[in-house]
């Protein structure tokens, strides 16, 4: 193993350092409230202040009067896959949701991880999920087995059968009218915080939308020049509106860390921006997603940065700032509270894995993304003769994301040593993954393709 790579070991004795000098926050200032925004499926190019035409003045006001994150990264490029990773802090192949859930599926994010919501708990937080759940509706897999002490919203996709809307684990409406949602989630987000009184609350708002079907209120539909997917988006930025305004009147603004992001690219609509790929595919635009943070007098104001974060480093980062114990198990992300307070401009971290389901395809290392395995067919589409393969390259490809975040110039044949050097990390980070991830890739590395032959092909069109 080259010394360029932490070992796990050193890894987790450095982010335990790392909680050990900010003692601060945790023991002197009480624990802030906390507002966790999920949009589904809303692209890295979707908002004003990642260069849409999308009208997103309140969402863009987070960036202004906070920070906003360029290389931010979704653990997954489907919805509940990510979403398990947003709330445990762990690759979603270790939490027992490695793909998308279904009505039909009965189980859901394991019963013996611990969420953010229940970490928080015992620091006296009152928490509620409002939105999109996705991570298993049957008993004892919904918000309010998971640490949450209340749930407004459908538990899965809305383009899933039935559709219904839930209030904890009754169902109040069997097929949620989707032109409302928007508003009455937002409803029930500014009547929670308003509830609020002296206790810290945790408000995880994943939103239903921009995923497909599209549906918007009355207010909202047809106004924005770019469409059906510009009224949602809109409507979003209207709800975000109405959280800051709410937390702006009761006077709790100053003591709230709202952050602000996606669960996944892009789908059928929406723009990955400049990146390559869409939802469901481990290219940039797939898994890249917007990240925001607002915290007046704490996060740093009007600062853009290209430091490397993901989804799973905000569970350790809150138990930091709540003073919240970290769950039994070691979690994969890590506290970037010094990227959010300005005190860093950046965090060494391990090699960063994208899977989709079991498989895991490309792995970063600072600067340098390596793609060594890819469908035999692009996401979404029928599935060919032998369904859907996962094949490993015939030659890995490296690209340069600091140069070429468009992933189109391979530049492996010039720098052997990186391709070598992440390749061999990942030999070893596989071997601390579940059965199925590493029985998965010895799978896929049994099946040899030419190079040159077909298969492996360099993207489906
Ligand atoms: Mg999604």
């Amino acid at each position: 193993m080259s010394k360029h790579f932490f070992d796990r070991r050193a890894f987790l004795k450095a982010a335990g350092a790392t909680l050990a000098v900010h003692p601060l926050t945790a023991a002197q200032a009480p624990p802030p409230n906390i507002v966790l925004i999920l949009c589904d499926d809303l692209g890295y190019g979707d908002l004003g202040c990642y260069g849409s035409g999308i009208r997103t003045p309140n969402i863009d006001r987070l960036a202004s009067e906070g920070t906003r994150f360029t290389q931010f990264y979704s653990a997954n490029p489907v919805c509940s896959p990510s979403r398990a990773a947003w709330l445990t802090g762990r690759y979603p192949t270790r939490v027992g949701v490695p793909r998308v859930l279904f009505p039909q599926d009965k189980g859901g994010l394991d019963k013996s991880e611990q969420t953010i919501a229940s970490l928080l708990k015992p620091r006296g937080y009152h928490t509620i999920c409002i939105g999109k759940w996705h991570l298993g509706h049957t008993s004892g897999y919904l918000p309010t087995s998971r640490g949450f002490d209340e749930y407004f919203g459908i538990p899965y996709s809305n383009d899933m059968n039935p559709r219904p809307l839930m209030h904890n684990t009754s169902i109040i409406e069997p097929e949620a009218t989707l032109e409302t949602l928007t508003a009455r989630y937002t409803e029930q987000a500014v009547k929670f915080i308003e509830a609020s009184g002296g206790n810290p609350f945790f408000l995880y708002m994943p939103h239903t939308f921009p995923h497909i079907p599209l549906a918007s209120s009355a207010r909202f539909r047809g106004k924005s020049p770019l469409g059906d997917y510009g009224d949602v988006v809109e409507e979003i930025d209207w709800s975000v509106g109405q959280v800051m305004s709410t937390l702006k009147r009761r006077g709790l603004d100053k003591n709230t860390l709202v952050l602000f992001s996606s669960d996944n690219g892009p789908w059928y609509q929406g723009s990955p921006g400049l990146l390559r790929g869409r939802k469901g595919e481990t290219y940039e635009g797939g898994v890249r997603v917007p990240f925001l943070a607002r915290w007046t007098g704490r996060v740093r104001t009007g600062k853009t940065t290209r430091a490397l974060a993901g989804s799973v480093d905000i569970l350790p980062t809150l138990a930091h700032l709540a003073g919240a114990s970290l769950p039994g198990k070691p979690v994969d992300g890590i506290d970037i509270w010094s990227l959010l307070s300005g005190e860093k401009e950046s965090i060494d971290r391990e090699v960063m894995l994208y899977f989709d389901n079991w498989n895991v395809q490309c792995a970063r290392w600072k600067q340098w993304k390596l793609h060594f395995a890819r469908y035999n067919n692009a996401a979404y589409n029928p599935a060919p003769p032998g369904g859907r393969i996962n094949l490993p390259l015939a030659k890995p490809e490296l690209y340069n994301l600091e140069a070429d975040p468009n992933e189109s110039y391979d530049v492996a044949a010039q720098n052997p040593d990186v391709v070598s050097r992440i390749a061999q990390r990942v030999e070893t980070l596989v071997e601390g993954f579940p059965e199925e991830v590493r029985k998965a890739f010895a799978e896929t590395k049994s099946r040899q393709v030419r190079p040159g032959a077909a298969g492996a092909l360099p993207r489906p069109v």
